[in-house]
């Protein structure tokens, strides 16, 4: 990846922006809240797109305009490489360990996304956004955590995963039909998966029309390219990446129509648009699921190919174009960063994220943060402090044997499926067509070694150590299991016992 660089136009426009908030103590932005626009990948990898991964044959021309027209951030992390989690995350602007969530939540779940919590959309409905979701909630099943309870005016789409339904590869005789919800009914049960893509599209420009004269947050949350994966007809055998690219390239297609939207309607000016994914490819699931290209590992780990995921922002005249953001950010600094666009009030709680603001608008010298950290349910499995890369001893998922392309899991067949409730690694593995393996602790150089090959930790003792350190901290408020420590500022996980 290339290092920053930037378009000295842009860069004075931002510059001029910072100086008018230092000097006014209002972001530029307040007078005119600009409306945003998330859209959400699941599951794609770090390797799919040709803007990320030059290697890719996956056309995705909409996503490239979008990298040519604004910034393109290389470093850019989610929570942790599981989605519900990560959702939390993003909602939040927390790391999921504060508000109690981990994993994948499922049908039979009983917790779900704290009413105490503030999330994305209710901070910026407050503030007079009209706010919409079109795709995977997966913030808990029973009502009480509804999108339409936690800030959304709108929403299509689906609770938990689309593989919990019919199509699980081990489980599916055990699954009720999924739902279809448009806001708080159920309209349809097993919707046809094919019409996903395009169902959320059409809403979302149908949004757009209709708030084009009021500021918005759009949420675009693809139920696409989880595992099962469906392209429409006019997407079907259309890519030279099989089934996988046609879904890739239907998703571009979407994204090309929301920002034909924008700028037919004049919006394109007053309208921030980022384009990211929950978490890295479901390996095990051979060619359905992404590639995680240079990177190691994928989903459910926390190697690069499992929390590093693919970001872009377009924000004409305001967002740099034409411009690599190395800096390393993660999902976390979105919620504090639209809130200081939007002139919204922080949660009240406490929050893990920071106001990315200076880096997305190309300020000058606008810095980062000193170090992230990679949760795994409730293992500290990893930490990120410049260059270095810390893994701590823990288990992790490997691919079990040959992939295949029928989009089954590795292993099929002679796969011994646990209970859907058994959230640990071994349950993982066994629905899903992994095996366990241990890693030592492990420092490793980004900079020279993307791909976590080699553990340089005996060469860097002080790094270990400050690293080390720097976790510390972590464990100590939000707790880490594989060193018991409890937290001591975890807060509560919604509960609803009456079940869902
Ligand atoms: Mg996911």
């Amino acid at each position: 990846m290339t290092s920053e660089t930037s378009c000295a136009a842009w860069r004075a426009i931002a510059v001029g922006l910072a100086l008018m908030f230092a000097e006014t103590g209002v972001h530029v932005a307040a007078a005119a809240p600009p409306n945003i626009v998330l859209i959400f990948t699941d599951d794609m990898g770090w390797g799919d797109l040709p803007g990320f991964t030059p290697e890719s044959t996956i056309r995705t021309p909409h996503i490239d305009r979008l990298i040519r027209e604004g910034t393109r951030f290389t470093d850019f992390y989610v929570a942790q490489a599981v989605c519900t989690a990560s959702r939390a995350a993003l909602m939040t602007g927390c790391y999921a360990n504060r508000v109690g969530l981990a994993g994948a939540l499922n049908h039979t779940s009983p917790t779900g996304i704290a009413a105490d919590e503030e999330l994305l959309p209710e901070l910026l409905g407050r503030q007079g956004y009209a706010t919409a979701m079109f795709g995977k909630w997966h913030l808990g099943m029973p009502p009480a955590f509804a999108p339409s309870k936690n800030g959304f005016d709108e929403w299509l789409g689906i609770p938990y995963s689309n593989d919990n339904t019919k199509y699980h590869p081990v489980l599916a005789d055990s699954m009720p039909p999924l739902p279809l919800f448009d806001g708080d009914e159920v309209v349809e049960t097993d919707p046809d998966q094919r019409l996903f893509t395009q169902r959320f599209t059409q809403r979302a420009v149908a949004f757009i029309e209709k708030h084009a004269r009021q500021p918005f947050f759009l949420y675009v949350p693809h139920v696409m390219p989880h595992v099962p994966i469906f392209a429409s007809e006019a997407f079907r055998g259309r890519s030279a990446h099989g089934l996988y690219g046609d879904v890739i390239e239907e998703i571009d297609w979407s994204v090309g129509q929301i920002v034909e939207a924008i700028d037919r309607l004049g919006l394109a000016d007053n309208t921030l648009i980022i384009f990211t994914n929950d978490n890295g490819p479901f390996l095990s699931y051979g060619s359905h699921a992404g590639s995680s290209g240079r990177l190691r590992g994928g989903k459910l780990t926390t190697f690069e190919g499992g929390v590093r995921v693919p970001m872009v922002a377009r924000w004409p005249g305001h967002v740099p174009a034409g411009r690599d953001c190395s800096t390393p950010l993660m999902s976390i600094d979105l919620l504090p960063t639209f809130c200081m666009l939007a002139g919204a009030p922080l949660p009240k709680l406490e929050i893990d994220g920071i106001d990315a603001s200076p880096l997305l608008v190309g300020e000058e010298n606008a810095k980062g943060r000193e170090s992230l950290v990679f949760y795994a349910g409730s293992e500290l499995q990893a930490i990120r402090s410049g260059r270095w890369k810390l893994h701590f001893p823990h288990k992790y998922l490997v691919v079990n044997g040959e992939t295949r392309t029928d989009g089954k899991p590795a292993g099929y067949g002679r796969l011994a499926p646990q209970s859907i409730t058994n959230s640990g690694i071994e349950g993982i593995a066994s629905r899903h067509g992994y095996v366990v393996r241990e890693l030592p602790l492990s420092l490793y150089d980004l900079e020279t070694d993307l791909g976590e090959t080699t553990d340089v930790a005996a060469d860097h003792p002080d790094v270990v150590a400050h690293l080390t350190t720097l976790a510390d901290h972590t464990r100590t408020s939000l707790g880490d299991t594989l060193t018991d420590h409890p937290g001591t500022e975890n807060r509560p996980v919604g509960r609803n016992d009456e079940g869902p």
